[in-house]
Formats: C-alpha cells, structure tokens, sequence
C-alpha cells in the first residue's frame, strides 16, 4: 500500500507491511499473505561488485547483513510507520525499555536537561536515576498536569521532554499539545511513551511529538509472548535515532517481529473489545462501596479526564482505582482473594496488553508532584474474556473483604 493512500485504520492494518518483494515473487508462481520469517546473520552476494554495491540503509531497503533486518524486521517497521501518520521511519528495539533507552541517548549529551514527566513508568525513571545521570545529563521531573506551564521549566540546558499519556500506574492524562507546543517554541524535542493508547487511540506525531515510542510488548504483540519496542520519528530527532539504532547495533529478531506484525493485524478490533470490557468492569467498580477512586482516563475521577475526551479517540484495557480506606496489606490481600492462587480469571504480573486480564497492587514513586489517595491502589488490565466472569471473580473479592 503506497504511503500517500489514506485509508481507513482497520484497512491499514490488514494491508501495511505487505509488499509483493517481500511476500512472494513471479517467479515462483505468486505470494503468500504473510512476509515470511528470514532468519539470518550472513548474506550472500552474486559478486564482489554487489557486494560493494550493497547499501544498509538503502531505500528499497536491500539485504546487507543479518544485524540490519530482512524483510521481516523491514515490514514491521514500516506497518508501524504507517500508522503513526507524520513519522518518518521507525526502529525497532528488543524491549520497550531498549526503545526509550534508545531515544534517549541517541538524542542527550552530556551537559543536556531532560524534563520528564513524575508519573512516567518506572524502569524509565531507573534510566534517568542511573545511565543518563552517569554519563552527565540531567533529569527534572514535571508535575504530569503541568501543561503549558512546561514552558517556565525549558532552561538552557534543556534538550527534551518527555511525556506519557495517561501516566503510568496513576493514568494523568497529559495536555500533550500545550507541552509539546511550548517545547517547539524552545526549541526543544517533544518525545511520548505511548504505549497505553498507541497510534489508533492517539496519533503521538500529529498531537505535535517529534519521537513516538511503543513497548510493542503490550498491545501492537497482544499475545503476551514477546518483548519488543518501537521508536517511531521524524526529522532530525528521526535521523539521529535510526544512526543511534545502527551504531548501537540494535537488532530484534525476525520471529518475534513476525509474531509482532501478526499480532498488529488485530490491533484494532482488539482495542474495541479492551476498551468496551474495561469501561463495563470500570463502571461496576464504581458503583462499589470498597472502591475510592476510578483512576480511568474515560471517568471524571482521573485527572485530565478532560484532555483525555478532547484529544484521544477511546481508551484501552488498563486502569486503576483505589480501594476506599485500605492499607496497602489490606489492599493486597484482596488482590490474593481476586487471583485466587491462580484460578481466578486474572492473572498476578507484570506487564499488560495481552489477550488475558491481570492485576497488580501498585505504590506509585513521586518526587516533583504531591499525589493523595483515598487508599491503596490497585491496577487491573482488562482482557478479551466475558467481562460477566471478570466481574464475578470481582465480587468474590469483596465478598471475603470489609471496608476499612
Ligand atoms: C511495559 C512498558 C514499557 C517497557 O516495555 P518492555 O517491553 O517491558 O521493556 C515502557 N513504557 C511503558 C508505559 C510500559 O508500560
């Protein structure tokens, strides 16, 4: 599909990626659906003259060595190009904290200032604390519902900001086109983690973002099977990461991008289903007693329910709420009597995304922005299951708890 055809996004993502190069040839009679997987490390030239000839980066891009991609890695990179309207290209990583991680020093030197945001996810902030801080760049954190106030922060120093919309464990919704407007204004290169609403539920770029990231892990895998990140870009910040990327010798695998792409085709109408199970669940919780504050982009209790209506075009499966009154134990064990050692329908863990619902008791860290809840904080990720099912193991929680 040529980049300039502005379809719709369901037909985007069936078709995105699916060039006849790479998906079969006359020759062998046609085309399968799919880009095959190309394991390889070594490629093999016709002659010395191709081989010099060859160029890594070329566009069409042409086989050159394993390290930068066949047309496996190729097609995922261009699907999610494609769906990330304004980007010029796009890396791919081996986790989702290798793409910020990736961003991040491929656009800092020593002596930058990063303004990040308080509610960003917690292995990032590790990032800042830890590597960044080592090799001389600064980090301040912003209050999440700063907006345009970002402006009175861009200092001399300051080379970025960095978003995440709605934040991580506490779902702030960010005004991203107040920050990213006064960042431009400076000067300065506006990057989103936006791996909660992808490109589907809030295009990073064209909301004025420079640097788009995705955990590929969650949504765009959806099967929980893979870890793998993306940085989507444009401009100089989009050459200086693709540079990065190859200096640095980021590579992904081509199984996992093929499992990558085929979990893309649905992403979609997997997102329909997350965000209508999640609003059914959502609005259950909020008629419960034991339930203090939904802390869900689409209910007024979360704060930027606001930007949230304005700027985004629905919401995913993820979301928190705090149970009125109770202690962190007390919030954990309830967590333990909704798992149900396992035979509940939610699972206990990390990460998000997938096919299947999860629960964890969260303690959010912040160290720029004063946050008060009505009790300790647990945060759900709603699944593909009958949200009837997911309700009742609900209900069984409660039953065996009582309000503090
Ligand atoms: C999970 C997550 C990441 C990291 O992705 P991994 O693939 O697990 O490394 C980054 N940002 C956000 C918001 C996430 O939820």
């Amino acid at each position: 599909m040529s980049k300039s055809t502005r379809v719709g996004d369901d037909t985007r993502l069936v078709a995105t990626g699916r060039r006849r190069e790479w998906t079969g040839s006359a020759a062998i009679g046609g085309g399968v659906v799919n880009v095959p997987v190309w394991r390889a490390s070594t490629v093999l030239f016709d002659s010395v003259a191709d081989m010099r000839g060859a160029r890594p980066h070329g566009n069409p891009e042409q086989l050159y060595y394993g390290r930068h991609g066949t047309p496996t890695q190729w097609a995922l990179a261009e699907a999610l190009t494609e769906i990330e309207p304004g980007a010029e290209g796009t890396a791919l990583y081996p986790s989702g904290v290798a793409a910020v991680a990736g961003t991040l020093l491929a656009l800092l030197s020593p002596g930058d200032e990063l303004l990040m945001v308080d509610s960003v996810y917690g292995p990032t902030r590790s990032l800042c604390d830890g590597l960044l801080k080592r090799m001389g760049i600064a980090t301040r954190y912003y209050d999440p519902t700063i907006g345009g106030g970002i402006a009175a922060m861009i200092g001399e120093h300051s080379r970025a900001v960095f978003c995440e919309s709605p934040g991580s464990l506490t779902f702030e919704v960010q005004d991203v086109p107040a920050i990213t407007a006064a960042a431009r204004a400076a000067g300065v290169t506006s990057i989103i983690d936006n791996s909660w609403a992808t490109p589907l539920l809030f295009p990073g770029l064209a909301h004025g973002c420079d640097v788009s990231i995705l955990a590929c892990t969650k949504y765009i895998v959806g099967h929980s099977d893979v870890m793998l990140g993306s940085v989507s870009a444009r401009g100089q910040a989009w050459r200086r990461i693709a540079a990065h990327a190859a200096q640095a010798g980021q590579h992904v695998g081509p199984d996992d991008a093929y499992l990558a792409l085929r979990g893309l085709r649905t992403l979609g109408v997997r997102l329909r289903q997350h965000e209508a199970s999640a609003l059914e669940v959502a609005r259950w919780l909020d008629a419960r007693d034991e339930v203090g504050t939904l802390l869900h982009p689409a209910f007024a209790s979360c704060p930027g329910h606001a930007i949230w209506a304005r700027d985004f075009d629905g919401a995913s499966g993820l979301f928190g709420f705090t149970l009125r009154g109770a202690s962190a134990a007390e919030r954990d064990g309830w967590v333990d009597a909704l798992v149900d050692k396992g035979a509940g329908h939610f699972g206990l863990g990390y990460s998000w995304g997938g096919y299947e619902s999860l629960a964890i008791p969260v303690d959010p860290v912040r160290t720029a922005s004063e946050r008060r809840y009505d009790g300790a904080l647990v945060r759900l990720h709603i699944g593909l299951e009958d949200p009837a099912d997911l309700i009742a193991d609900l209900a069984r929680a409660f039953d065996t708890y009582t309000v503090a």
